[in-house]
């Protein structure tokens, strides 16, 4: 059986239409699937119509948080609670083409362990959009070696790879990162990011600019070593300057060494309040992780519910 974990949020132009054309392409290769759609503590009518779904359709199952934890707490939520064999992630708005899906089982037939979706093109993206994700992705492949350029989170993982990715005790998660980092088998097939189905995307600049920091500074040191270096850079500097205005003053002429004295100060000044910040920065991570709180909390879960009314129903008939 295949799981399809859908995270959704604020999704509820898309949630039928993405569950009738995902059942149909697996209804039609015959494999045996469940989809597991994640509210992600939609503010809309998300969540009631894939309660509906899921009394309809014994092939939905829903699970609902307790708020909005973003899209990294949906897909792990999802691999969490997953029973299938292979599990394949898959944006709701069918941006990630499903009809790659019997393509990728095939592959994990063959041996695959994880089969990743690379975007051919990064679709229709606004130019500063572009600028940023450019420079996260080159920062991110220069410095921990993942190339993520053109990766996508709709991946199929193998049971063995979604129990490695479910043993990991961290909390901030870059769920594209970490699915090449745990190894494996792992082959690429391309797509083309095809126009969102309807809705808006769900991100904001705020929300892009908190998932790029989190997720450089949760796979690399590389901002820390920036700062060892200028720091370096600053000290030779300025013993440079403070052997020359040395030479000036007992030359008798020290008066006009102050531009230098203030350039100095303000440049070491900033330079150690960026490194200040950085290291608080992984600090504050540091903090978000020994608390240990859960990465998500699942109010409801439709499963769960079944069970209980079929337990009611058993109890009473009994
Ligand atoms: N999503 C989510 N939680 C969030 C934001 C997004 O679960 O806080 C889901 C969303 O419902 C969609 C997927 O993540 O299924 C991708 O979101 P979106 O299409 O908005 O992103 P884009 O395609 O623009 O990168
Ligand atoms: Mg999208």
């Amino acid at each position: 059986m295949v799981s399809v974990i859908i995270p959704a949020y604020n999704e509820q132009e898309n949630i039928e239409n993405t569950a009738g054309v995902i059942g149909k392409i697996l209804d039609d290769y015959g494999e045996e699937y469940e989809l597991i759609f994640v509210d992600d503590g939609s503010k809309d009518e998300t969540w009631n119509i894939i309660d509906h779904l899921s009394r309809q359709n014994s092939s939905v199952r829903g699970l609902k948080f307790s708020r909005n934890f973003g899209k990294e707490g949906a897909i792990f939520a999802g691999l969490k609670h997953c029973d299938g064999d292979c599990a394949v992630v898959i944006d709701c708005d069918l941006q990630h083409p499903p009809e790659l899906i019997p393509q990728m089982l095939k592959m994990h037939d063959q041996g695959v362990e994880v089969v990743e979706a690379v975007k051919s093109s990064r679709g229709k993206e606004g130019l500063i959009y572009k600028i940023f994700a450019k420079s996260f992705y080159r920062i991110m492949r220069k410095s921990s070696n993942v190339d993520l350029d053109r990766a996508s989170d709709f991946k199929l993982m193998d049971r063995k790879v979604i129990d490695a990715l479910n043993d990991m005790p961290e909390r901030i998660t870059f769920f594209r990162a970490l699915s090449s980092w745990v190894g494996f088998r792992c082959e690429k097939i391309e797509f083309d990011v095809a126009p969102r189905q309807a809705g808006s995307s769900k991100w904001n600049f705020k929300k892009l600019v908190k998932f790029a920091l989190n997720n450089i500074t949760s796979f690399t040191n590389f901002p820390m070593q920036i700062i060892t270096g200028l720091g370096l850079l600053f000290l030779i500097f300025a013993i440079v300057i403070g052997i020359q205005s040395l030479i000036k003053y007992f030359g008798g002429s020290s008066q006009e060494g102050f531009t230098t004295v203030y350039i100095l100060i303000l440049l070491s000044g900033s330079v150690i309040m960026i490194g200040l910040g950085v290291v608080g920065y992984y600090l504050s991570k540091i903090y978000e992780e020994i608390k240990f709180r859960p990465r998500y909390i699942v109010s409801i879960d439709t499963k769960d519910r079944k069970r209980k009314e079929t337990d009611l129903k058993n109890g009473k008939n009994g």
